[in-house]
């Protein structure tokens, strides 16, 4: 059930194209809030992609999020090094390591049934896939779904390494090597760091977004 906090509605753009905006009610929302109202938002306006596969051939990074919603940690697994080695492709832009959804050869998620055409684990699907509207969206609204995701790997990222240094641990990913030179300090401490990572959602969007983005999130 949506709060109130997060708005999510219909809107005209330039040139007469529908999208979707998003606007902030209240300066305590959250990162619950906000998937809430998108969610619902979807129920009530969007078809469902039976007969699409199109977004389960992007890139779809993982984030904190992700380790709860996992088929993993929801049948009792508790360390993300290990979920990771199941699911996720390591890669580096630069100094910055980048965790994405495993993908097959052909390029698709792993957890999409090609056949079917449709997400063979659609219960433990990752935020980004939950957060995505076939539709075109406002400026402010792509920037806040960017914001969380990046705050929700870097946290990931963050709490890995903090998980490594306890364990020692790094043989779980190929690029790994790399990994050992990082620390968790590296990735900046947000919105999600102060919480136990099971209430994620309680993330306050105000902790996320940037000034600009906070104050442009709650304009009418
Ligand atoms: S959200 Fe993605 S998978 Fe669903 S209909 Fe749109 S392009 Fe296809
Ligand atoms: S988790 Fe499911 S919905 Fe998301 S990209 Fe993979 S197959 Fe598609």
């Amino acid at each position: 059930m949506p709060s109130n906090s997060v708005k999510v509605f219909l809107t005209e753009f330039d040139g007469g194209i529908f999208g979707y905006d998003v606007q902030v009610m209240n300066e305590n929302a959250t990162v619950g809030d906000y998937l809430a109202a998108l969610e619902d938002f979807q129920t009530k306006t969007l078809a469902d992609c039976k007969g699409c596969d199109g977004c389960c051939h992007e890139r779809a990074p993982l984030t904190l999020a992700d380790f709860y919603y996992s088929e993993y940690y929801q049948q009792g697994g508790r360390k993300i090094a290990a979920w990771l080695a199941e699911v996720a492709d390591l890669q580096f832009f630069g100094q910055a390591a980048d965790l994405t959804i495993r993908r097959t050869a052909d390029g698709a998620c792993h957890l999409l049934d090609a056949a079917a055409k449709c997400c063979a684990r659609h219960q433990y699907r990752t935020f980004t896939c939950r957060s995505h509207c076939c539709l075109p969206k406002s400026e402010r609204a792509e920037a806040l779904r960017a914001a969380i995701i990046n705050a929700g790997e870097d946290e990931l990222l963050r709490r890995l390494l903090a998980e490594l240094s306890e364990t020692g641990a790094m043989d779980f990913l190929p690029g790994k090597a790399r990994l050992s030179g990082a620390d968790a300090a590296d990735y900046a401490a947000n919105g999600f760091s102060r919480l136990p990572g099971e209430r994620w959602r309680e993330a306050r969007l105000a902790e996320i977004a940037d000034a600009a983005l906070w104050r442009e999130l709650q304009q009418a």
